[in-house]
């Protein structure tokens, strides 16, 4: 093998375009978008009808609520849910915070629980310990394209009789034993925000089957269209949007989103055949494994967003994940840097930040009991930031192309002992709250 780049040899990457990583924008999509804009609609809302049913039967589910972004689909979500003040919902505290903040502004409190290792979802034997009376629903996090473990989720749900909502922002298209995630809860939640798998703009939509959260949610941010309430007794107080939100939908997203729909699945075919690819190259080298369901199991990784590999020091005699990754991007591998989201548990917002001003830390400020979990008590979520490293997001499947990169990861494997030497170890701090700020 050649000399590690990082000491002065050829970088393993030698074609450094990001085309293999660049999205597939069409003419359609063009037109698409101009056509609202030469229509002059982009507040109305019959485009974004049209996207709610084409995305709702895409799932096969019976209503879909465009919003303006995925933080706004969950809020709705989580008032259709109904949740109320004093209320609890259980998260995963490995994730983005709209996941379960927006719960702040319901009067309602999250109770953070703590993740599997290999598959970055929810625990699901960390749950039940956490319910109590004012538990009202179980926000699961597909996390990083992974299905969480919805066998073990469901039962505890019909158990205690709670809600399940879905964060599926990272996990668009992806299955659970062949089962979309998604159309397993009451009601989900997706962003489809630029970064996202399926992307078109500054957007998220909320999907469910049940009638009443449907018209809650446009209660409480869709004053425009209250006129589909059927409910004579919500109808009656409808005009004004309960929560005091305006939530519509862009229409020029919407416009994206019809054209999306219709090449998605096929882009999402080659992204998980490249990135497949990609892991079955690197199968068995020591200090690394893929994050992706078994094979054959039903089970899919979906869009791949935020790929991520996870990383096994001990079997590397401890050299550490940033020197590891630096190695990578100094062979030209750009995206791999360590961590992903900071454990929310820990930040002060869930803490000590009185947000509305009632001389309370918010995430008490209505609860029965102190629900704040002490740093070290979620063990998994806090050890993640050196677990975890950022993989290259294929979107197109380029076999040689993709080999380069493996070849970065084999070489960097292969000669680990010499960068043991002048390891000076991790920060205090990896990952980021968010994951633009990596
Ligand atoms: C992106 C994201 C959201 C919020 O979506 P926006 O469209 O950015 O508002 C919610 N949950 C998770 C897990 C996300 O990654």
């Amino acid at each position: 093998m050649s000399k590690l780049a990082i000491f002065g040899g050829e970088s393993a990457v030698k074609n450094k375009s990001d085309d293999i990583f660049m999205r597939n924008i069409t003419k359609e999509m063009e037109d698409a978008v101009l056509d609202v804009l030469h229509q002059w609609k982009m507040s109305s809302f019959d485009i974004t009808k049209e996207f709610e049913k084409a995305f709702a039967d895409w799932h096969k589910m019976k209503y879909g609520l465009g919003c303006n972004n995925g933080t706004s689909a969950l809020h709705c979500a989580m008032y259709g849910a109904g949740i109320g003040v004093g209320d609890e919902i259980i998260c995963q505290s490995t994730t983005y915070w709209a996941s379960c903040l927006p719960v702040f502004s319901l009067g309602g409190t999250v109770v953070f629980a703590d993740i599997d290792p290999e598959t970055l979802c929810i625990d699901p034997d960390d749950i039940e310990h956490r319910i109590s009376g004012k538990t009202k629903a179980i926000m699961v996090v597909h996390y990083a394209g992974m299905p969480a473990d919805m066998d073990r989720i469901m039962p505890i749900a019909r158990k205690y009789n709670l809600k399940i909502i879905e964060d599926v922002s990272h996990s668009h298209n992806c299955l659970y034993k062949g089962k979309m995630v998604g159309t397993f809860g009451d009601v989900s939640g997706f962003s489809l925000m630029s970064g996202k798998s399926f992307a078109v703009g500054e957007a998220g939509i909320m999907l469910t089957d049940d009638r009443d959260i449907y018209e809650r949610a446009l209660l409480f941010g869709h004053y425009e269209r209250h006129s589909e309430i059927i409910n004579p007794e919500l109808q009656k107080l409808s005009g004004l949007p309960w929560g005091g939100y305006k939530y519509r939908m862009h229409q020029m997203s919407s416009a994206i989103g019809l054209v999306q729909i219709k090449q998605f699945q096929k882009d999402m075919v080659e992204i998980d055949k490249a990135m497949n690819y990609f892991w079955d190259i690197l199968e068995g080298y020591p200090g690394i494994k893929a994050h992706r369901p078994p094979k054959n199991s039903g089970s899919t990784k979906g869009g791949w967003y935020c790929s991520l590999g996870l990383y096994k020091t001990e079997e590397l005699e401890g050299l550490s994940i940033t020197r590891f990754c630096e190695a990578l991007r100094a062979e030209g591998v750009g995206c791999s840097y360590p961590g992903c989201n900071r454990p929310l548990h820990i930040h002060p917002v869930f803490n000590d930040v009185d947000i509305y001003g009632h001389g309370k830390p918010t995430r008490i400020v209505n609860a029965t009991r102190d629900v704040r979990e002490k740093t070290g008590s979620l063990p998994n979520a806090e050890a993640l930031q050196k677990r975890v490293f950022g993989v290259p997001w294929f979107r197109h499947y380029w076999p040689e192309r993709i080999e380069e990169y493996a070849n970065a990861f084999k070489k960097v494997i292969e000669n680990y002992k010499e960068l043991l030497q002048g390891d000076t170890g991790d920060p205090e701090e990896l990952g980021g709250w968010h994951l633009s700020k990596r």
